[in-house]
């Protein structure tokens, strides 16, 4: 299909560089299992760390991204981490990429990721949001129930990487 534009949009040219935002507080290997089909439908991803948010962290911007660094090169997957501050759209056109990932579990996500996504198209129609869902055992994963197990005592290694699990630890054991 030759190039052209419908409603500005370049159409005919597939998404080769998507951003993958989030909170990441911290990594999970649901966000793992995002990443990973990602890397086999597109030639680069950039997972973009939130850095400021009306969200309380428990780990601090510098701490989340490289722990998704971390976590990434230990799966062996290519994807380059940076943070990124103020709108998701003006820091995914910042970098030259065409579409946002966002990773949709049980239909409890759903609401709150359809709204986003259209608001991100009213912002901007440059960019799409693509879903992706990750392997069954992952759908009920979340950052924030791995930290209310592992703030309670319970474990956590099966949901994270050992990286992550180890800073978890320390984080509550103070
Ligand atoms: P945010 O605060 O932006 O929602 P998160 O780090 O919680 O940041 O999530 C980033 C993205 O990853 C979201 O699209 C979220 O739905 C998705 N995600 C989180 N956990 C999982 C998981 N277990 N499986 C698939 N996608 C997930």
């Amino acid at each position: 299909m030759q190039p052209g534009t419908v409603e500005g949009r370049v159409c005919g040219v597939a998404a080769r560089k998507v951003v993958y935002p989030g909170s990441f507080d911290p990594v999970t290997n649901g966000h793992l299992d995002v990443i990973e089909r990602a890397c086999g439908l597109f030639e680069e991803i950039i997972v973009a760390v939130a850095a400021d948010s009306s969200k309380k962290y428990l780990f601090s911007v510098e701490e989340r991204e490289q722990m998704v660094r971390e976590a990434v090169a230990e799966a062996g997957l290519t994807a380059r981490v940076v943070s990124f501050s103020g709108l998701q759209v003006e820091f995914v056109a910042s970098v030259g990429a065409s579409a946002v990932i966002r990773g949709l579990r049980a239909v409890s996500d759903f609401e709150f990721e359809f709204q986003l996504a259209l608001m991100n198209r009213k912002l901007s129609t440059q960019v799409e949001t693509i879903f992706l869902m990750p392997r069954d055992q992952y759908i009920f994963l979340s950052s924030s129930i791995v930290k209310e197990i592992c703030r309670l005592g319970g474990p956590v290694e099966e949901f994270v990487p050992a990286g992550v699990e180890r800073a978890l630890r320390e984080r509550y054991a103070r």
